[in-house]
């Protein structure tokens, strides 16, 4: 006989000894003997030389004999089948068969309900793997009709199977990018909005297409636009969450479908993740291209499938038209009216930064006791093609809720840097940093970049962040500060008085100077308990070795008072307002430009690079706070020149 199986009657799912002679196993044991002896060559024939997976089981699923091509199909060893129940093959991914609720056909004995399932199914080998195979059963009956053994066979579908599956993996999967494809979406999207509805969230689509992909296809040739195709379909793939899936919808078109999103903040944030993608140029053929994509987004929960994907369509649509590029558009009914502004403006806000719409107005910081010129602060401003000129206040905030902020930050520290280098060398340039953006990486690095770009002195920069800043700052921060004041740059604390714990931020970091806040230099001459808190600050600050500013000076009474107090240097609308650098090709550096330039008001002003030592101020005109008209080239526009132009 070949390949012998040893026979063992268990009586239950773990292997046992054969049962002795008289028992329930022992009369199985004997039956089996019987039908060995008697039929021995009918059984080799039939079951142990078959070319099929069978096994002889006993009626509650307890393999009795297994033959060698079930054992070569599951892996296992004939000892380790024989006793066992054929539970043991099942997929443990699988429900379990017992929960399918088989009942046995009409005149057939209740059997084991592994035993009752015929059709396919998987089972898992002995070394895990996935096995696929069509399983039936046959019932042995005694003479008497009692049954008595259930033959099982399996006849192995593996290889079918695969084939099968993987004819419906291409057929929802894009075959350049490897991204599921649009087949594949509806599905997904069914899923997603099922399941987020069920957990009170939204489902969020991002509809991406690529600017101007045509012309990257005309100027490289099909195969590096392939080539870019599928490099940004990876960067996409690696940029989303397990839970949100990536799909190619066409030529340079790409969905994202995010699940559980809690509201517009969050798909704002993946969508600002995904465009990360495209912040780093793509190489083709040696070639670097910088992509950019446009974006309409859109939020929904009970919604089907169909209405959503029109309404990311729609989106999209709004963000492409005109020609325009590196837009992102919202669908309009899934937001409020204040959202659709807050994120025009963060779509206005990145097409300034390429566009070279942000200017850097500067204003003077004096000496107080004679007005000598010690510096400018930068402040940015936004020349909006429809808004006019806007304050930081108007869009620094849109800049925070993004990575704009990093862009921003560096763009001005650049900006400032660059102009600075073209002052007089006693002249120093303080530059407001975001708390976000000090606590990025590589904000040590970029600061010497700026440096060494504009051959600027280390000592000539000023960098201004707030109490808070200063307060919550994480480890990171600290280090990115230590190298750059290493450095010889200098700190500044801005707003100084208007947080909880000025005194506590002193301590944090390695400050330099304080900046009293405005707010309190407008009431100082009037409020005595403002008067003793200026004081207060004047003194820690002197005491503890600190420069002090006084912002927002604005009359003649509150610098006497200032200085009487001992405040050293000032900055306000009485010695300057905020004003743009003259025509940077009328600066030549380090030498004083002859041609002074004209303001709004048609006035000359002289040049920054050689501001006049000023004498003390005098009321000016009342200017207005918060008028952004004002801003007529920079200059040390002191309160002196306003009066003198009277004069
Ligand atoms: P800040 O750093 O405290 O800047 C001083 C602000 O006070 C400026 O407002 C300036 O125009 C205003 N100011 C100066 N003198 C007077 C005065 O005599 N009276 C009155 N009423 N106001 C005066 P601005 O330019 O609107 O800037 C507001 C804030 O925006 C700045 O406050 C700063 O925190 C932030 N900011 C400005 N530029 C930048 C920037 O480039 N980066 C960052 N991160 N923040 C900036
Ligand atoms: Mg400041
Ligand atoms: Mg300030």
């Amino acid at each position: 006989m070949r390949n012998a199986v040893p026979v063992s009657l268990p009586a239950s799912d773990r292997p046992r000894s054969p049962g002795t002679p008289g028992g329930a196993a022992g009369q199985r044991l004997r039956a089996i003997d019987t039908l060995l002896a008697d039929r021995g060559q009918l059984f080799q024939a039939l079951f142990l030389s078959a070319p099929i997976a069978k096994a002889l089981v006993d009626l509650d699923g307890h393999v009795l004999v297994a033959n060698p091509r079930m054992c070569a199909l599951t892996g296992r060893t004939p000892e380790s089948l024989s006793g066992r129940h054929v539970d043991l093959l099942a997929h443990p991914d699988d429900p379990p068969v017992g929960d399918l609720g088989l009942e046995p056909a009409p005149g057939e004995p209740a059997l084991d309900p592994n035993l009752l399932y015929d059709g396919e199914r998987r089972l898992r080998r002995s070394d895990g793997s996935e096995l696929w195979v069509v399983q039936s059963h046959e019932v042995v009956r005694q003479n008497n009709g009692t049954p008595q053994f259930v033959v099982l066979s399996l006849v192995d579908v593996t290889d079918r199977r695969r084939a099968e599956e993987d004819a419906v993996r291409r057929a929802y999967t894009d075959p350049l990018t490897g991204l599921p494809n649009r087949r594949a979406l509806t599905d997904r999207l069914r899923h997603a909005v099922a399941l987020s509805r069920r957990r009170g969230l939204h489902v969020g689509l991002v509809h991406l297409n690529i600017d101007r992909f045509q012309a990257v296809n005309d100027a490289l040739g099909h195969e590096a636009g392939d080539l870019l195709l599928s490099q940004f379909a990876d960067r996409l793939r690696w940029s989303t969450r397990v839970e949100d899936t990536a799909v190619r919808l066409g030529a340079d078109e790409f969905l994202v479908v995010a699940e559980d999103v809690e509201d517009l903040d969050g798909l704002r944030a993946l969508a600002d993740r995904l465009l990360s993608v495209l912040d780093e140029p793509f190489v083709v053929s040696d070639r670097e291209i910088t992509l950019s994509a446009s974006v309409g987004l859109t939020l929904g929960a009970d919604m089907t499938p169909d209405d959503l994907l029109r309404q990311a369509q729609s989106a999209l649509t709004k963000a492409k038209a005109d020609g325009s590029r590196a837009r992102i558009e919202v669908y309009e009914g899934a937001l409020t009216h204040s959202e659709v502004d807050a994120l025009q403006l963060e779509t206005d806000l990145r097409h300034a930064l390429d566009h070279d719409e942000l200017r850097l107005f500067y204003q003077p910081i004096v000496h107080l006791a004679d007005e000598t010129l010690l510096g400018y602060e930068a402040l940015i401003r936004w020349q909006h093609p429809t808004r006019g000129l806007l304050p930081p206040g108007a869009f620094l905030d849109a800049a925070e809720n993004n990575r704009l902020t990093s862009k921003l930050g560096a763009w001005v520290l650049r900006r400032a840097c660059l102009d600075a280098a073209t002052w007089t060398e006693d002249l120093r340039v303080h530059v407001n940093i975001s708390a976000r953006h000090l606590a990025e990486e590589g904000f040590a690095e970029l600061v010497a970049a700026a440096l060494e770009e504009s051959g600027l002195q280390p000592q000539r920069l000023e960098l201004e962040i707030t109490e808070s800043t200063a307060l919550f700052a994480a480890e990171a921060t600290l280090h990115a500060v230590g190298v750059v004041t290493e450095a010889g740059v200098t700190l500044a604390l801005d707003d100084f008085g208007t947080g909880y714990s000025a005194i506590t931020a002193l301590h944090r970091l390695p400050i330099h100077t304080v900046k009293i806040d405005r707010s309190f230099v407008a009431d100082v001459v009037t409020e005595p308990s403002t008067a003793a808190l200026v004081h207060g600050l004047l003194q820690l600050g002197r005491g503890m070795g600190l420069q002090v500013i006084a912002e927002g000076i604005e009359d003649l009474d509150q610098a006497d008072w200032l200085l009487r107090h001992g405040c050293a240097m000032a900055q306000g609308f009485a010695f300057g307002r905020p004003a743009p650098l003259p025509n940077p090709a009328e600066v030549l550096i380090g030498e004083v430009t002859q041609a002074p330039v004209e303001d709004v008001a048609g006035e000359l002003l002289p040049e920054p690079a050689a501001p006049p030592a000023v004498p003390r101020p005098r009321i000016p005109p009342t200017p207005e706070a918060h008028d952004l008209q004002d801003t007529g080239p920079l200059a040390s526009r002191t309160l002196f020149d306003d009066l003198a132009d009277d004069d």
